[in-house]
């Protein structure tokens, strides 16, 4: 079963809209390599000029968060079907970010998952460990958790088209990153758990990333695992030549 790379650039907080499309201005041609899909998951502010920029290209634009109602009495959140008007292809789910600052549970993050599928937008859930459940041997059986929660009520076509980010929290942004040795037994155990869902079949096609201090550096080291599809990336998607090199390095 063959999968194309996905490379997720994760802007978090950063950039304004200027920034944004100066930043796609000099990485258009560049990053874009046939066989690796290249998406720019961005501040909802700069969505609407850079899906406008990316129209022709081969670069998908994605959101880092989606409300799971489609409308109503929820200040400050923006909906799925909002997303899918302005031309959005994915959505970052479930980040560590989001279950810790904002108090994402696994219900919300599932009720978010089946939301971007209603409004055909393509989930980027994100699973992983703390530092402490690493710590005490918990780290499979807390991604389990989470993945059976994430996928809860998806039907299989739906399940194959999930990209599974695991992303242990204590990689984020500190500079340490899993071995890709690790990141492969972690991310082929999640796999192991997509086939218990359903078959496995649907589980081949699931594309799973590594998350956690990738950098042109070493993002071939983790694709080169069998398991490991594509990476999801916060620092190193910032600067248009280290993003260029990613793409170049999947
Ligand atoms: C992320 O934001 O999902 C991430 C993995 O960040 P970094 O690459 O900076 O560790």
């Amino acid at each position: 079963m063959s999968r194309t790379p996905i490379i997720a650039g994760n802007w978090k907080m950063f950039k304004t809209v200027s920034e944004a499309t100066a930043f796609f201005a000099e990485v258009k041609g560049k990053a874009e390599v046939a066989g690796v899909e290249s998406v720019i998951c961005a501040p909802f502010t700069a969505l609407p000029a850079l899906v406008e920029a990316a129209k022709g290209t081969t670069i998908a634009i994605g959101a880092q968060n989606v409300h799971f109602e489609d409308n109503g009495a929820y200040t400050g959140e923006v909906s799925g079907l909002m997303l899918k008007d302005l031309g959005v292809k994915y959505v970052i789910i479930g980040h560590s970010e989001r279950r810790a600052y904002f108090a994402e549970s696994d219900e919300i993050v599932n009720k978010k998952t089946v939301a971007a599928f209603k409004h055909g937008l393509t989930p980027i859930v994100c699973v992983g460990e703390k530092l402490e459940e690493r710590e005490s041997g918990a780290t499979k059986e807390v991604c389990k958790v989470q993945t059976e929660a994430a996928f809860q009520g998806l039907s299989a076509e739906q399940a194959a088209e999930v990209v599974v980010a695991y992303e242990p929290i204590w990689a984020i942004g500190t500079g340490k990153s899993s071995t890709s040795d690790d990141a492969q037994d972690v991310i082929g155990y999640i796999r192991g758990v997509i086939a218990g869902l359903y078959d496995e079949a649907v589980a081949a096609k699931v594309r799973i990333q590594y998350g956690g201090s990738v950098k042109p550096n070493n993002v071939s080291e983790y694709l080169g695992q069998a398991d490991i599809d594509g990476a999801l990336v916060g620092g190193a998607s910032l600067e248009p030549a280290s993003y260029i090199a990613l793409i170049e390095g999947a």
